[in-house]
């Protein structure tokens, strides 16, 4: 049900590697970030130097991994790719860091899930470029110190606040992604539009903008089904009403709320009276995980105004309830 599942990454990895922006001025929105970045690239670049290790937070999907590409691709050098949960053990990273090419970009996706063990090793390797590492156990054991091209750290992650400080304090860059506005978000599905050459009109592209929870990898996945739709029931051609059709039948609604975003918010409503209710009754409450919530779901909801996260847990708002079109208690909004 969900839009981002892991599951249907692999098929979008094909048609993503066409409409994935190359460079920063492809790069649509978040114009706080762009500007920013252009700046820190050009003078590292000037200065011939790499770009200070950098932090990318926000939601999945709105483009960490995309920026993270760019860098590399802006500052002229190579990039490696790797996973938090991937780095089981020190010598996983110490495999990565040794195989870089002076100035190469490492990023690590999911950097706050990096066990302790590795995020030791990557303190002084983020700090001096030296890598500081222990090799063999018991009495044969010693340790070894290597020097390290000069690299760049691009780290991602869902939230700035599931980091250790002494990892984030290692950052000289941070950003934060934020949800995109439905201008940006027309704009993306444009242009993806254009680059898989679905024909399609401006309040086609607005209507599949509208109810991406802006998001643009939910754009332009909604984008790949309504192009089937238009297919099979509207000659090939994405317009308003083909788009509406297409997303009202994959269950998107007018809000761009989906099918796990409205089971939250019924059950907030529902089961617990619109709260306040604790982050772990809720997650019982739906079979959920915690940190799906956490992560995926909640973000879009507090920023649209139907949920609010307070010292007593987690309440929806009165424009909630009259989303599903029913009339608060009183004493529930209190
Ligand atoms: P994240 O790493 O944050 O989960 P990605 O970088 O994988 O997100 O972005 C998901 C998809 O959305 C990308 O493949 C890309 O095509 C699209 N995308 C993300 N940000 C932008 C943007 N600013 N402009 C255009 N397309 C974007």
């Amino acid at each position: 049900d969900r839009l981002i599942a892991a599951d249907e990454r692999e098929g979008e990895n094909r048609v993503d590697h066409a409409i994935r922006p190359k460079r920063l001025a492809e790069y649509i929105g978040q114009p706080r970030v762009r500007e920013q970045l252009e700046i820190f690239i050009s003078a590292a670049r000037g200065r011939d130097e790499s770009l200070d290790h950098t932090l990318v937070f926000g939601p999945p999907g709105l483009g960490k991994t995309t920026l993270a590409n760019i860098i590399a691709a802006e500052m002229g050098v190579g990039l490696k790719s790797t996973s938090g949960p991937v780095l089981e053990r020190a010598g996983d990273l110490a495999a990565m860091l040794t195989n870089l090419q002076p100035g190469d970009v490492l990023f690590i996706d999911e950097i706050h899930r990096l066990s302790p063990v590795v995020e030791e090793i990557l303190y002084p390797a983020m700090e001096d470029f030296q890598l500081d590492i222990v090799i063999g156990e018991g009495p044969a054991a010693r340790s070894i110190k290597l020097d390290l091209p000069p690299f760049t750290l691009v780290g991602a992650t869902t939230r700035a606040g599931l980091l250790t400080s002494p990892l984030r304090d290692r950052f000289g860059i941070v950003q934060r992604l934020e949800f995109y506005d439905i201008d940006e978000l027309t704009e993306i599905v444009a242009r993806s539009a254009r680059l898989l050459g679905v024909e399609s009109d401006r309040e086609g592209a607005r209507e599949v903008a509208r109810r991406s929870r802006g998001t643009p990898r939910i754009a332009n996945r909604l984008l790949r089904r309504v192009r089937d739709f238009a297919q099979v029931r509207g000659g090939g051609y994405v317009d308003a009403a083909i788009a509406d059709q297409a997303l009202n039948m994959l269950h998107v609604d007018h809000h761009g709320l989906d099918h796990m975003d409205r089971r939250l918010l019924l059950a907030m409503i529902e089961k617990f009276d619109g709260g306040p209710v604790g982050i772990d009754s809720l997650a019982a409450a739906i079979g959920e995980e915690r940190d799906t919530i956490e992560d995926v779901i909640e973000p879009y909801l507090i920023q649209q105004g139907l949920m609010m996260r307070t010292a007593r847990g987690r309440v929806v708002t009165r424009q909630a309830w009259q989303h599903f079109g029913l009339v608060p208690h009183e004493q529930a909004l209190d």
